[in-house]
């Protein structure tokens, strides 16, 4: 009985999967805000490195992973799959279960896998700092550690009520090095502007991004670096899911289902484009992204162009949103409080190639717990979305007496998180209501294109 499938260091992918050379619709181009035109290579170069702006157009199917980057990813990569023989064997299904473990990054997540080709290019481009926006602080610390092994600066801009109540991820970031403000900051004229009017703002995510990237255009050492929803994030992360076809192989087996949670994509898109490679060459095979019923993104939004920020800087995207200046409640798992998803995963959203699910919270928390007591790690809150839609499908093979193969995205651990599984243990974890009029209202203030 094989529980742990592990691939030697010499098996980490060499190249990249890029899906845009395999998609029947390709993503519709980013806008200026200004403008309103297709925004070229000159508008992204004051805050992005040249080889990263060329990933994110590039249509090259296989893009080169460089070797300084390759000997990072051997400090975590390859990362474990698991079977899951004992949460089988608890729900009684006669599915087999499959994890991809992320959690053992050094940040605790999926991210250093683009945080740290990020760094490096910028590096390579003569870049001295990063500035970057964190919410909770799992974007932050995965910048943090690959600024620290690059040795290029790092300053995040923390949101004010994260940096207060959830100090772990920060003193993991100044561990690493970085420089960490509670956002909004006197240190920017986006930051000035809002303490001006309110001097007790408790910020935002849409704040810290207009700060960082006001930051990054202001110096010219200094660039901007985004944690998710871009293209060239996504193909980095693809990594996870390239090793994931070795290792089912390995085993024999092939997914009927991909499950991973959607915050902004970038985990889901990596376990599931290299299987989706072969479901757009007829194999048969279901993708299912999980939000939360709170922010529901794919599953109530509207496919239309909105900008990436609050204060509607960054160039329009076509994304499935709720809105660029809606306000998701504050549910435990930040990482997928995001008004929109991905460019890319929303076009295969669109096409019919991914399904999405929303779950409430309380739903999410009592399946992380039934994990944690079957498999022993606590998932990360954010991942626990993905654990419950697993879940179901298993008990849904269950029902039917199908033996399907489950694969889903365990994309970090929750170590840093137990106040949210002390709310939970404690009945003080609430479900919130779908907040259908302020999504409608957010809706109303879209650009028209
Ligand atoms: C940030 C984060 C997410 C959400 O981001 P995606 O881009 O949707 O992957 C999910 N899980 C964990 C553990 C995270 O830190």
């Amino acid at each position: 009985m094989q529980t742990k499938i592990i691939l030697p260091d010499s098996e980490i992918p060499k190249q990249w999967y890029n899906i845009m050379a395999d998609m029947p619709n390709k993503p519709a181009p980013p806008l200026h805000p200004a403008t309103k035109q297709p925004v070229g290579p000159d508008d992204l170069s004051p805050i992005f490195p040249m080889a990263l702006i060329e990933q994110e157009v590039s249509d090259q199917r296989w893009i080169d992973i460089p070797e300084d980057v390759l000997k990072i990813y051997t400090l975590w990569r390859p990362s474990p799959m698991y079977r899951a023989h004992r949460l089988e064997e608890a729900l009684g299904t006669p599915a087999k279960i499959y994890y991809k473990y992320e959690g053992v990054s050094p940040a605790g997540s999926h991210k250093p896998n683009t945080s740290v080709p990020q760094a490096y290019y910028n590096k390579q481009a003569g870049v001295k700092r990063i500035a970057t926006e964190t919410g909770a602080g799992q974007w932050g610390s995965a910048m943090a550690l690959a600024g620290s092994l690059f040795g290029i600066d790092v300053t995040v801009y923390m949101v004010k009520v994260s940096y207060n109540q959830k100090p772990y991820r920060r003193i993991a970031m100044e561990t690493w090095g970085a420089e960490v403000f509670a956002s909004p900051t006197d240190k920017t004229e986006a930051g000035r502007k809002i303490l001006e009017a309110d001097p007790d703002n408790p910020g935002s995510l849409g704040i810290a991004i207009s700060e960082a990237v006001e930051d990054a255009a202001t110096h010219s050492d200094t660039n901007y670096a985004l944690g998710s929803v871009l293209n060239h994030v996504l193909l980095h992360q693809t990594v996870i899911g390239l090793e994931a076809k070795k290792q089912m192989e390995l085993i024999g087996d092939y997914p009927d289902v991909i499950v991973g949670c959607c915050g902004g994509g970038s985990n889901l898109a990596g376990l599931s484009f290299p299987f989706l490679q072969d479901k757009i060459n007829g194999k048969q095979l279901r993708v299912i992204a999980v939000e939360p019923a709170s922010c529901p993104t794919l599953t109530k939004g509207e496919f239309r162009y909105d900008f990436g920020d609050t204060a509607g800087l960054t160039p329009l995207l076509m994304m499935y949103t709720l809105g660029h200046d809606f306000v998701p409640p504050g549910i435990h798992a930040g990482g997928l409080r995001y008004h929109a998803d991905a460019p890319l995963v929303c076009q295969l959203y669109h096409d019919g190639l991914i399904e999405a699910k929303a779950y409430p919270q309380t739903a999410v928390f009592e399946a992380a717990l039934q994990f944690a007591r079957s498999e022993g790690i606590i998932p990360a809150p954010e991942s626990s979305h993905a654990v419950k839609a697993a879940i179901d499908e298993a008990l849904r093979c269950k029902e039917e007496g199908k033996e399907e193969t489950i694969l889903f995205n365990l994309s970090g651990h929750g170590y840093l998180d137990l106040q949210a599984y002390a709310d939970y243990l404690e009945g003080k974890l609430v479900d919130y209501e779908y907040p259908e009029e302020k999504i409608k209202e957010a809706l109303s203030r879209l650009p028209q294109i």
